[in-house]
C-alpha cells in the first residue's frame, strides 16, 4: 500500500484527536495533539470550521483509515466484506479492522503503536496457530491462537516493550496467556470492545451513496 511518510502527528491534527501513532510520544507532552490542537498547515485553525454532511462522513473514513493504517482500497474491500456479513455493516466494518493481525499484536501490547506493530508482524516475529504468519492485514478468527516467535521472546526490543506495556489493558476479546507469550481470540469483538472515537454509521453513509 502507499504509505503516508510525512510527519505522522500532522494526521492527528489534522483529525483533531490522537491516533496514538508513535508509541511512547503519544503518551508524553510531546504529542502534537495536546501540544497544538489545530490542524496542520497555515490554514489549520480556519479548517476547523462545521463540516457539511459529506465532509463528516469523509473525516470519519479518514479517521478509521489512519488509525489502522490502512489504504483506501483496503477499506473499500472491508467495507464489501461488511455488507455481506449479517448484522449491523458499520459494526461489521470495525470488527474486521480490529481483527487485522496488526492491530492484535499492538492490543496484546507488544507493540508500543499499530505502525511498529505493522513492522514487527512484517518481520515475521509471530506465529498465528503455530505457524509464522508475515502478513499484518491477515484477519484472525474465534480460537486462533497469536503468539510471539520463540526466538524472538528474549530480543532486548520486546523485553522493553513488554516492560512499558504492562500496566495497558489487553483488549477483552483476547485471552492472554504471558507465560507462553501469546493470546487466544476468545470471541470475535463486539463494538463495545472497541475504543475508537468513530461514527461508523457515517462511514456506512459515504460508501452507500
Ligand atoms: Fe498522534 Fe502520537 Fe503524534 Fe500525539 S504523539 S499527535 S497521538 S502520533
Amino acid at each position: 500500500m502507499a504509505r503516508y511518510t510525512d510527519a505522522v502527528c500532522r494526521l492527528c491534527r489534522r483529525e483533531g484527536q490522537k491516533l496514538f501513532l508513535k508509541g511512547d510520544k503519544c503518551y508524553s507532552s510531546k504529542c502534537g495533539v495536546d501540544a497544538r490542537g489545530s490542524a496542520p498547515g497555515q490554514h489549520g485553525q480556519a479548517r476547523n470550521k462545521k463540516l457539511s454532511e459529506y465532509g463528516m462522513q469523509h473525516r470519519e473514513k479518514q479517521k478509521a483509515k489512519r488509525f489502522y493504517g490502512v489504504s483506501e482500497k483496503q477499506m473499500s474491500k472491508y467495507f464489501e466484506k461488511a455488507t455481506k456479513q449479517k448484522g449491523i455493516q458499520g459494526e461489521n466494518l470495525l470488527r474486521i479492522l480490529e481483527t487485522r493481525l496488526d492491530n492484535v499484536v499492538y492490543r496484546m501490547g507488544y507493540a508500543m503503536s499499530r505502525p511498529e506493530a505493522r513492522q514487527l508482524v512484517n518481520h515475521a516475529h509471530f506465529t498465528v496457530n503455530g505457524r509464522k504468519v508475515n502478513i499484518p492485514s491477515y484477519l484472525v478468527k474465534e480460537g486462533d491462537v497469536i503468539a510471539l516467535r520463540e526466538k524472538s521472546r528474549s530480543l532486548e526490543k520486546f523485553k522493553s516493550v513488554i516492560e512499558a506495556n504492562a500496566s495497558r489493558p489487553v483488549a477483552k476479546w483476547l485471552d492472554k496467556d504471558e507465560t507462553n507469550f501469546s493470546a487466544k481470540v476468545v470471541a470475535l469483538p463486539t463494538r463495545e470492545d472497541i475504543d475508537l472515537p468513530v461514527e461508523e454509521h457515517l462511514i456506512v453513509e459515504l460508501y452507500s451513496k
